[in-house]
């Protein structure tokens, strides 16, 4: 078998129980109800497994899937360690490497704190605009206007236009320099002041990665600064890779056949042959698919969501388990 469902989980959290129940994340118990719905049709295998198969063109055991969790988020260690273990399956994970030794946190996320904070999002869309006024000058911004056209068309398989906008804007629209200045007003207007201390509650310590890749987990890289890669000269994209290989050295991780998880699954050619070239043996994207490794490059493997699959211990084999199991339907 060649056929492989590779999941990707970003926050899993008890979100009743948590601060921001805005968040957009998984519910620890859907969560649970997802991997009994997985054990159900699926084999879970190991990182190790597949780049065995990858490198010695070995096959892989029918209906395999692997769990893989973005963003390194302390949740992991909480809610989705302590279930993996009791279960006896492994799951990779991909820390933002600057993130965790730096204790800062990624403009990304925080975004998601700021929607999550805010439940009418008008508010934050009328501070970008004033922002974005006061800066036009400095930056030689076009007109508010067609900015708001060129993004009214946007569609996303899971937010709001108002959500997809303001995400566009503040994470590849607008000049990076005044992206940070934006999203670091708003995070401190909205959120908090000590994003030190924000993001030692946020992502895992080294600590804890270690622990976890002591029993079992895989560890593998997510870039250093978790940036859209594609967008980088070869010589940036080079030294994100040795960065967060550097990172992965001191957590104990093995760094010649590693894996690279693409930061919004963002890569080109010329990083592809950076990855090739420091010996990573698979690169997955967020590209939506069953991956199969006859037909996919090795370091574009893609994934489904975990929105994809059922989140329910006792649904039907889904359209995407189907899939699996028989090619034809
Ligand atoms: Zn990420």
């Amino acid at each position: 078998m060649t056929k492989i469902t590779i999941v990707m989980y970003h926050y899993v959290r008890d979100l009743k129980n948590s601060p921001y129940p805005e968040i957009k994340g998984l519910d620890v118990n859907l969560f649970n109800e997802q991997l009994r719905y997985i054990l159900n049709y699926y084999t879970v295998i190991r990182m190790e497994d597949l780049i065995d198969a990858v490198i010695n063109k070995k096959n892989i055991p029918n209906n395999s899937l692997l769990l893989t969790f973005d963003d390194a988020y302390k949740d992991h260690f909480d809610f989705v360690f302590p279930i993996l273990q009791e279960l006896n399956i492994q799951g990779s994970f991909f820390p933002p490497a600057r993130a965790v030794q730096e204790h800062t946190v990624l403009d990304v996320n925080k975004i998601h704190f700021v929607l999550a904070s805010v439940p009418a999002k008008e508010p934050i869309i009328s501070d970008i605009f004033s922002m974005m006024n006061g800066y036009r000058k400095e930056f030689s911004l076009p007109s508010n206007e067609s900015y708001h056209q060129k993004l009214e068309e946007e569609e996303c398989r899971y937010d709001t236009k108002e959500v997809v906008f303001i995400k566009r804007m503040l994470q590849k629209e607008l000049p990076e320099k005044l992206r940070n200045i934006i999203v670091d007003f708003l995070f401190h207007k909205y959120v908090t002041s000590d994003e030190r201390s924000f993001s030692r509650e946020l992502y895992l310590n080294h600590d804890q990665l270690k622990a976890m890749k002591r029993r079992g987990m895989y560890i593998g890289s997510h870039g250093f600064d978790h940036y859209w890669l594609n967008t980088l000269p070869k010589d940036r994209q080079e030294r994100e890779v040795e960065k967060s290989l550097a990172f992965l050295k001191i957590i104990g991780c093995d760094t010649k056949n590693f894996v690279f998880c693409y930061p919004y699954g963002a890569f080109n050619d010329s990083l592809l042959s950076i990855l090739s070239e420091k010996g990573c043996s698979l690169g997955l994207t967020t590209q939506v698919g069953i991956a199969d490794l006859q037909k996919n490059h090795s370091l574009v493997l893609p994934r489904l969501d975990t929105n994809d699959l059922p989140k329910n211990r006792s649904a039907p084999p889904h359209q995407w388990t189907l899939q699996m199991i028989s090619p034809n339907l």
